[in-house]
């Protein structure tokens, strides 16, 4: 069914476990990820980078399509927009269906990213819109993701209270693209971040981290992981292997249907290796509504929770989603 990326963090808080995020370019991509979904029981985020949104040249096709799928699915789905550094594409979000998106001022420097990016939430959050945002060069020229970039605990802590936005996408040691699982996460660096950082925090380039490093990362604060080369490695992969194993294979449907197991496979995977399974077996994701009393700034979670590096940590409680910012999520999903 659908629903509002603002539950799906408050379930996340209330089960400690990680939200699941995938990035769509193709309607198989959608079916495999939310089948995966369905059968690991957990809820899960469809989203659409802007980039995604010009290859279909402009997001509402895709995203009708994920909208349809989420509405007809079992499971918990919310839709959002990624890497949106356009502010045309931002303004057209609120008649797109999503409830949330990710404002990318991050190549900006650092100002005229704090600028953006409040102005952005601003907008966003007047038509009840869930925002992620991402840091500027911090500790460096390149990318925030790029290679030796870190986010500095107390700059983040200023940026989230200049900006006002919901989430934030830290720079911790992985890269965007990556399609080996090589990079290594600075972990104590993420644990200095959640203790920092009144908001959930955010792994992007989630597709270069091994399973092992992706759960003490979720342990050490990460709350939502971001995943979407892997997705397409698998896809591609079956791709050229259907294609190779049968040169007169011309139906789209025989190496499309393969892709999207494939990538199926690996979604599955993933949920598995970040979840625990009684967290699985319990359905959880199923039939998720918004919790009556969201949590707030008056529930602060224990600062031993915070710290704790084994998994039982995790910060998931998004203390930055005000109770009136509910409302109108709620009122979306029951007009779905
Ligand atoms: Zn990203």
């Amino acid at each position: 069914m659908l629903s509002d990326t603002a539950a799906l963090f408050h379930h996340a808080g209330d089960n400690r476990t990680p939200l699941l995020a995938f990035n769509i370019i193709t309607l198989e991509h959608a079916h495999a990820v939310l089948r995966a979904a369905e059968v690991a029981g957990q809820p899960v985020i469809l989203q659409i980078s802007e980039n995604a949104a010009r290859y279909h040249h402009g997001p509402a096709a895709l995203i009708a399509a994920c909208r349809v799928l989420a509405q007809t699915s079992t499971t918990s789905v919310s839709l959002h927009l990624d890497h949106v550094a356009s502010v045309e594409l931002l303004h057209l979000a609120a008649d797109l269906g999503v409830s949330s998106i990710m404002v990318d001022g991050s190549r900006l420097p650092d100002q005229e990213n704090i600028a953006f990016t409040k102005d952005s939430a601003t907008w966003a959050h007047q038509h009840h819109l869930f925002v992620e945002a991402e840091l500027g060069a911090i500790g460096g020229k390149g990318h925030p993701h790029t290679h030796g970039v870190r986010t500095d605990p107390a700059h983040a802590a200023a940026f989230v209270a200049q900006t006002g936005i919901d989430a934030l996408a830290v720079a911790v040691g992985s890269q965007h693209a990556m399609t080996t699982r090589t990079a290594e996460l600075d972990q104590a660096l993420i644990q200095r971040l959640a203790r920092s950082v009144p908001v959930p925090l955010v792994l992007h380039g989630s597709s270069g981290i091994a399973d092992d490093a992706l759960r003490l990362a979720v342990g050490s604060g990460i709350v939502k992981v971001n995943v979407g080369t892997l997705l397409n490695v698998a896809f591609t992969n079956a791709v050229r292997d259907t294609l190779a194993a049968d040169l007169q294979q011309v139906d789209p449907r025989g190496y499309l249907g393969a892709a999207r197991t494939a990538t199926e496979t690996a979604v599955l995977h993933l949920f598995h290796a970040l979840i625990p399974t009684t967290a699985i077996d319990h359905g959880a994701g199923a039939h998720l509504t918004r919790p009556q009393s969201p949590p707030g700034p008056t529930d602060p979670i224990p600062t031993d929770e915070r710290e704790a590096g084994d998994g039982a940590g995790l910060t998931a409680v998004p203390t930055a989603v005000p109770a009136e910012d509910a409302r109108p999520c709620r009122r979306r999903r029951q007009q779905a």
